[in-house]
């Protein structure tokens, strides 16, 4: 039996001081029923809790650790520029490497602008969309998220084509009335909303790869439809690549499948396991930016000399090893085992990959959008996580998450996970 005491003392403790006892919702384990563990130790694929038990992590800090934790690289960045001071709100050389090396590494990136969060970036994104088109509305899709910012917190309602409904207390519905929200992978959709809402589109943002509700990725041809239809209308096309960005390729889902948006999100990887996000793409556009154009932006730590030296370590990493196609072996291998271990099972599971990405759905319909991803047996799903996290393997505490293998996973991680997953799939 795995012991767990420590953790479950801390978690009673943080109930006490931190709403839910968590920083941010899904780590509170709502959705598969139990107690969050708290770690207090990673490296590489793998992370100890506080109780000493030690887990294969296929979270990488929801995407983040692409090169596995603690990285020898990147921590030594972070001792050396900790060294030189914190935070100088006054411009620091990283700031140039880091945005020379985005602008080298995305094929769609001109200038770019550092911030804190994905959640800022695309924020910012939008607000950069509206200044320069003039236009107030935005197109997002069912499922994809932006982060926590009011107007990108939308859920399709009864006027779908016209507006969106808030997806949380505390948003009013004016703030969302300017936000479309119509199903991924639908061009019926799409075009229907353009042709309601003609000349009034500024911007259609979209996860080129949809990771925040489990897994799912784009039809043959919907990008290129995209990219056509934004053209065609005069709204500007933004990929959030703050998930996919030098994880589905060096240069992100862009480059994947050769896509040309006209302004990009980042977060997570660029980070190097700091708090950063970027936004950036057509020099044009960026130049709307204060100082140089009228759309305000800012951030008192944003370039903070120590982030970007994690990021940059971690980015020139990536390039020096082109992790990728390890990443793509040990993805492939991930999947093969895994719908072996489903089939003999007989337990029905629609596995959804790209790359080092991927979502096993208990369902046997294929999983194009929200409301296919919503046909998973979430009770299944529940009984899974815990079974996969008692023998030893971390997945995301909810059936909508994407799951993540870095280029520290080995080929025996993989199969130890395959192993657990034939045996736990066999208890469903
Ligand atoms: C994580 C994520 C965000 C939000 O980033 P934060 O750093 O959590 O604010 C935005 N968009 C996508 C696609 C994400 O996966």
């Amino acid at each position: 039996m795995i012991s767990r005491a420590r953790s479950e003392q801390l978690f009673a403790e943080a109930l006490k001081y931190i709403p839910g006892g968590v920083n941010s919702p899904v780590r509170a384990f709502r959705a598969v029923g139990g107690q969050p563990f708290f770690v207090n130790r990673a490296k590489g694929a793998h992370v100890w809790d506080v109780d000493g038990n030690e887990l294969i992590d296929y979270v990488g800090t929801w995407g983040p650790a692409i090169l596995g934790h603690a990285h020898p690289k990147i921590i030594k960045a972070v001792q050396q520029a900790a060294e030189q001071g914190t935070s100088f709100g006054i411009p620091n050389p990283h700031e140039v490497t880091m945005a020379k090396l985005i602008c080298e590494l995305v094929p769609n990136v001109e200038k770019v602008r550092m911030t804190n969060s994905g959640t800022e970036a695309c924020m910012s994104a939008i607000r950069l969309a509206r200044g320069f088109t003039k236009r107030d509305k935005i197109i997002k899709f069912d499922g994809c998220y932006h982060g926590h910012a009011d107007s990108l917190l939308v859920k399709a309602g009864s006027g779908a084509l016209t507006f969106g409904h808030p997806d949380s207390a505390g948003v009013p519905a004016s703030f969302t009335q300017h936000t479309i929200v119509v199903p991924y992978n639908d061009p019926e959709a799409l075009r229907a909303a353009f042709a309601a809402n003609s000349g009034q589109v500024a911007g259609v943002i979209i996860e080129p790869v949809a990771g925040n509700a489990g897994l799912y990725v784009p039809k043959p041809g919907y990008l290129e439809f995209l990219r056509e239809i934004t053209a065609a209308n005069g709204a500007l096309l933004i990929f959030d690549e703050v998930m996919t960005g030098f994880r589905l390729a060096a240069g992100g889902a862009q480059q994947r499948f050769g896509i040309k948006p006209d302004l990009s999100c980042f977060g997570k990887i660029i980070g190097g396991g700091l708090p950063v996000g970027a936004f950036g793409g057509r020099a044009d556009i960026m130049d709307y930016l204060a100082p140089l154009g009228p759309v305000y932006q800012a951030g008192t730590l944003s370039g903070n000399p120590v982030a970007m030296a994690a990021g940059i370590a971690a980015l020139e990493e990536l390039k020096a090893t082109n992790a990728f196609d390890l990443l793509e072996k040990l993805g492939a291998q991930l999947e093969s085992g895994l719908r072996d271990a489903a089939k003999s099972a007989s337990v029905p599971v629609t596995f959804n990959r790209c790359g080092s990405m991927f979502c096993g759905y208990f369902t046997d319909q294929p999983v194009h959008n929200l409301a296919d991803a919503m046909k998973s047996d979430r009770e299944r799903f529940k009984k899974y996580f815990h079974g996969m996290l008692d023998a030893g393997v971390y997945l995301a505490p909810s059936q909508f998450e994407a799951g993540f293998i870095s280029a520290a996973h080995s080929t025996e991680d993989i199969d130890r996970t395959v192993a657990a997953a034939a045996k736990v799939m066999k208890s469903l």
